[in-house]
């Protein structure tokens, strides 16, 4: 690790940068960086980021006490403590405000989209938390799960956090997150947003993974998607096996390229015809689509007469079970 001296310097010039790039306004964003087991240097709160000097720097605990340094740490200290928490591997944090990317949020339209090869390949999908009130722990706490696997995760309606094992790292994973907003944002002025297909997208991860960008282990992967499959509403094409980067997939996020809304991976055994897919009454279990009113259909029915559709349904299900 650096010498603290060198960490100084370099969250300085990170603060600094992230004013210059239009990432906060004001006294807006924070960053810190992991020192030791227990200790964590970070920027202390009402300091603007274009203005930071090494004395605006504040070293705390792991249960956010001040421990040395003048002022108070950053007021969103939990959601640092939270990153560290989540990850061993997590060494700096750096969050910020990138007005694309926020925009993004406020529009409700997920960035955890297949576009970007650069992307799906290194940081595998932007996932967005639910809104929660700055500061407080329980937007920390929505934090920990996304964080365990991803590198970037924005929040809804406030700003963007970046881990890295390393503060140049995570500060570059910002630059990054904010560019491809801004590239998805022109294609969506363009008039269309078109994904990476599904086997290119499984390549891109195996990719990253083969670089050392990191991955989900195979025994969490499996974990994941069980989880995934009992989660009503989720469809599963089977590059999203593993994936939770979008959590709307027939709207915004991953999803088939006929936009077909699966209602969830289950056990039951389908019926497939005119009309519509229905789930079978038998073969109740884990993941199973019944719900106090019986068993349903999957949303919306297909119209009469799609018979290829019903095909490429079925097929994309066999895919995700086998997967
Ligand atoms: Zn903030």
């Amino acid at each position: 690790m650096p010498r603290l001296d060198q960490l100084k310097r370099d969250v300085v010039r990170v603060c600094h940068r992230l004013h210059e790039k239009d990432f906060v306004a004001a006294l807006d964003g924070n960053v810190s960086v992991r020192l030791e087991e227990d200790r964590v240097l970070c920027t202390r709160t009402m300091v603007p980021k274009a203005f930071v000097t090494e004395d605006d720097l504040v070293v705390i605990d792991m249960r956010g006490r001040k421990v040395s340094g003048s002022g108070q740490p950053t007021s969103e200290m939990a959601m640092h403590l939270a990153a560290y928490r989540s990850r061993p591997d997590v060494k700096a944090v750096v969050h910020a405000h990138p007005p694309t990317a926020v925009a993004f949020t406020i529009a409700g339209v997920s960035l955890a989209r297949c576009v970007l090869p650069e992307v799906v390949m290194t940081m595998h999908a932007i996932p967005t938390v639910r809104y929660q009130t700055t500061g407080t722990y329980e937007l920390a706490d929505g934090l920990t799960e996304p964080l365990r696997r991803y590198d970037a995760v924005m929040m809804d309606r406030h700003g963007a956090v970046c881990v890295g094992p390393d503060l140049w790292t995570a500060y570059w994973t910002m630059e990054k997150l904010e560019h491809a907003a801004s590239i998805t944002l022109k294609a969506h002025q363009l008039g269309r947003v078109q994904e990476l297909p599904g086997d290119e997208v499984e390549r891109l991860k195996r990719l990253g993974e083969k670089y050392g960008v990191p991955g989900l282990k195979p025994e969490d992967a499996a974990r994941l998607a069980a989880d995934e499959a009992r989660r009503e509403g989720e469809g599963l094409p089977s590059s999203c096996v593993g994936c939770t980067g979008c959590q709307n997939p027939a709207r915004h996020g991953i999803g088939s390229p006929l936009d077909i809304r699966v209602a969830r991976v289950t056990s039951r055994r389908m019926a497939v015809g005119h009309g519509g897919v229905r789930l079978g009454a038998a073969e109740d279990g884990p993941g199973a689509a019944s719900g106090p009113g019986g068993p349903r259909s999957c949303e919306p029915p297909l119209p009469a007469g799609s018979d290829g559709l019903i095909q490429i349904i079925t097929e994309e299900i066999a895919r995700a079970l086998s997967g």
